[in-house]
């Protein structure tokens, strides 16, 4: 880096955790944040549905908060592009979501039974979330079966944890979304994630040990590994989330749009995976019957640039996610 603190070409990635967080930061440079963010309404919110532990499909209201930016500095994210500078004032979350129940009430596919509130960060970050702000959240809640929210594994023995969790009543089943990312320790220690496998670990036993819910994200091709390599650590990443206790891990293709991603797939150090990597990490996780297992489908135009191929992609990622079934021929 230069005296000016802007990257040069032949800056490398720093070894040191303070060193990535600098250097993550530099990248962002001319990536401007979503303009326009209003503290007191959602970014979005959306329906989705997804098989439950119980052979149905759950219908999915999923609500997309707009609050401050997640202090971690993972060199993969891009989340930070729709999030505030500022923390939201106490009042703001509850009301997001009372602006999205409100006009989700009309949906034609009925009253949603789970509810997803995602932050961009996690839930359980008094930074994001006001504390003072939880028993409201607890109340809009328990009109549903299951809560999703995410949390970083450093945050789940929050003292506040277990108060939501008892706050929400017997009814509402809280499952906490954990990004484990990938078990290969080098390359999590590199993501800069501040978390090692085993601290995942300790997280995610925790997480079942008190009766919650849990879901694990596994990225597929994250920097630093080829493409074969980058399907052996997802097949290995989502038996290592089982063996941790996950009942449903979520597959997300790595993609670029934070600068730092850009910077190093221009060195050869990450490039998203293929479509077809994408599919065989997902047969394998479903293959091995251990809980749900999902890919994510909402950023397939970065994956499979042809539209005709990208829509049969789509067509069969959504038909496995929602039969768990690989689709045959
Ligand atoms: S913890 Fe999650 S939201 Fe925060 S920087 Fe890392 S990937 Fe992004």
């Amino acid at each position: 880096m230069n005296p000016e603190g802007a990257p040069t070409e032949t800056d490398p990635y720093p070894g040191s955790r303070a060193g990535r967080d600098a250097w993550i930061l530099a990248r962002r440079g001319g990536i401007s944040r979503t303009i326009g963010l209003d503290p007191r309404r959602p970014s979005h919110w959306l329906r989705e549905s997804e098989p439950d532990p119980d052979g149905g499909q759950a219908e999915i209201l999923t609500v997309f908060l707009t609050n401050r930016e997640c202090p971690w500095r993972c060199l993969m994210c891009d989340l930070w592009r729709h999030t505030l500078e500022e923390s939201v004032p106490v009042g703001a979350i509850p009301e997001q979501v009372r602006i999205a129940l409100d006009e989700d009430r009309l949906h034609p596919a009925g009253p949603p039974r789970w509810l997803k509130l995602y932050n961009a960060g996690s839930f359980f970050d008094a930074g994001a979330i006001p504390r003072e702000d939880l028993p409201a959240i607890a109340r809009q809640a328990r009109a549903f079966e299951r809560l999703v929210v995410e949390c970083h594994p450093g945050l789940v023995r929050d003292a506040t944890v277990l108060p939501f969790r008892e706050s929400l009543g017997s009814g509402t089943t809280l499952e906490l979304a954990l990004g484990l990312e990938t078990a290969h320790p080098g390359v999590l220690e590199r993501l800069n994630k501040g978390v090692d496998p085993e601290g995942f670990r300790r997280a995610a036993e925790w997480t079942r040990r008190h009766g919650l819910g849990l879901r694990v994200f596994v990225l597929v091709r994250p920097p630093f590994l080829d493409e074969a390599e980058s399907l052996e650590w997802a097949c290995r990443s989502i038996g290592f989330a089982f063996d941790c206790g996950a009942q449903t891990v979520s597959l997300i293709p790595t993609r670029a749009g934070n600068g730092a991603l850009e910077w190093l797939a221009a060195r050869n150090q990450f490039a998203p995976p293929r479509p077809e990597t994408l599919e065989a990490a997902l047969a394998h996780g479903l293959g091995l019957r251990r809980g749900r297992v999902f890919a994510d489908t909402w950023d397939l135009d970065r994956l499979e640039p042809d539209p005709v191929r990208r829509q049969s992609l789509r067509q069969r990622l959504e038909h496995a996610n929602r039969t768990q079934q690989v689709a045959s021929g």
